[in-house]
């Protein structure tokens, strides 16, 4: 195993948590003398730094949400001063009024640590071409990538999002090792190059793909390795935390987050409590180093797991499971909870069935209805109306078996569905509009 930083990512597990435990301490010292937003919200929670005397005592401290980032827009949470900014980020918004997030150098070199380490363990490196097709611009995912990748001494493709026949004519001139995007810009990328006559398998020096910043499955996992011929890697962030931080090892198996950056805990939504490892629950994260947007049990809102068992490539950091959802993605359908991350686990089961497909959810009447919208493989494709309604009975068929809940399935053309150069929108709920 190669590591960015032994020292630290090999640290035996009880060393990195008395790290964390001075860190954690000295934060809340320095937020509760210089920061008028957590002095007060520690106030009325009646805690004072000097109750911090081990790590679990992080549970005392007051959780923070996304309205409390709305609520301070555009920066009367920060606590450095323009001056000491050395750059700004805004969020994509997805999920309302957007926030906004200010840099130190320091916090930039953080972020910047935490993508190398993360990107040599997916065994990137010297001599590597990472063509970056997040976008840049005041969405983390570009800039963020691209600072990490040059810090391995890997070479960057700046390439962005879009133009996307050019972006694969520069991956095959250039030889692109690996790219870094989401899994629905990656899909839509494949697509083009079969249209352009080119296999990404076949034609490129692609083997390695860094995906991220929405949800996707293992199914999808398995389908883009096959299909393009590259080993596909989870990558994880928001922009609260400064960005894409965190990914997976070479074994594939959860996102390890380093813990001399962030203190994980993962809870139950309604009860606040913590769950035991393995539950689902909602990812919060405490930032133990960051200057300028100090985040203190940020309710980040997405649900996944812990797993703090040795990881088979040696590193100490606990891992997190793939993120199934946001627990405001949540779709309730007659009462039934339901996650779009369901959906596509069903749906990339069956083997007739192609990578896209959107969820429309409307009332009729008194009741919810679910429309699933999916495209077919292009061989599955038939003239014969007979084969066309055996395969939607057995998409309605395992839709209903694994949600609990009916939906109509309605079956599309290849490329009929909208394709996304960021983050895909698959739910149309017509419900909230
Ligand atoms: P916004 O909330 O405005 O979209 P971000 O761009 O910071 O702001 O998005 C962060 C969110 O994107 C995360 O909270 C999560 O819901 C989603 N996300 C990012 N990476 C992943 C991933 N690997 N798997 C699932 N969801 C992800
Ligand atoms: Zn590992």
């Amino acid at each position: 195993m190669v590591c960015w930083d032994p020292r630290i990512e090999e640290m035996p597990q009880e060393e990195l948590e008395r790290m964390q435990y001075k860190l954690l301490k000295s934060l809340v010292y320095r937020l509760y003398s210089f920061s008028p937003f957590y002095h007060d919200r520690m106030k009325e929670q009646k805690v004072h730094p000097d109750d911090i005397r081990e790590l679990s005592d992080v549970t005392k401290l007051p959780f923070m949400f996304k309205r409390d980032l709305r609520d301070g827009y555009p920066d009367k949470i920060f606590t450095a001063s323009q001056e000491e900014l050395v750059r700004y980020h805004v969020s994509s918004g997805t999920t309302g009024k957007p926030t906004v997030v200010g840099y130190t150098q320091n916090d930039i070199d953080l972020w910047t640590t935490s993508l190398a380490r993360a990107l040599t363990s997916c065994g990137l490196g010297r001599g590597d071409v990472i063509q970056v097709s997040y976008g840049y611009g005041l969405f983390t995912g570009g800039l963020g990538l691209h600072y990490g990748a040059e810090r391995i001494g890997a070479t960057v493709l700046p390439t962005s999002v879009g133009n996307t026949e050019r972006q694969i004519e520069l991956m095959q001139d250039l030889g692109s090792t690996a790219i870094a995007c989401t899994p629905s810009y990656l899909l839509h990328m494949g697509e083009v190059a079969e249209k352009m006559g080119i296999s990404i398998k076949k034609e490129t020096k692609l083997r390695t793909g860094i995906l991220g910043a929405e949800p996707w499955t293992e199914g999808m996992r398995n389908r883009i390795q096959d299909w393009l011929g590259i080993k596909a890697y989870d990558i994880f962030g928001t922009s609260e935390l400064s960005g894409p931080m965190f990914t997976e090892c070479a074994e594939q198996k959860g996102i390890h987050i380093w813990s001399d950056i962030a203190l994980t805990e993962i809870i139950d939504p309604r009860t606040e409590e913590p769950v035991a490892p393995g539950e689902k629950g909602e990812l919060t994260v405490t930032i133990l180093r960051k200057e300028a947007l100090p985040m203190i049990r940020y309710r980040i809102g997405d649900i996944t797991s812990m797993d703090d068992s040795p990881c088979p490539c040696g590193r100490t950091h606990p891992r997190i499971q793939r993120i199934t959802g946001r627990v405001d993605d949540m779709l309730i359908i007659r009462g039934i909870n339901v996650f779009p991350s369901q959906v596509e686990y069903a749906l990339m089961g069956i083997p007739e069935v192609g990578q896209h497909f959107q969820i429309v959810v409307e009332r009729k009447g008194a009741l919810d209805d679910m429309l699933v919208r999916v495209e077919l493989n292009r061989e599955s494709f038939s003239d014969k109306i007979t084969d066309i309604m055996a395969i939607r009975q057995k998409i309605e068929h395992r839709l209903r078996n694994s949600l609990n809940v009916m939906a109509e399935v309605e079956l599309v053309e290849t490329g009929s569905l909208p394709r996304f150069e960021g983050k895909s929108k698959k739910v149309i709920d017509k419900r909230s509009l």
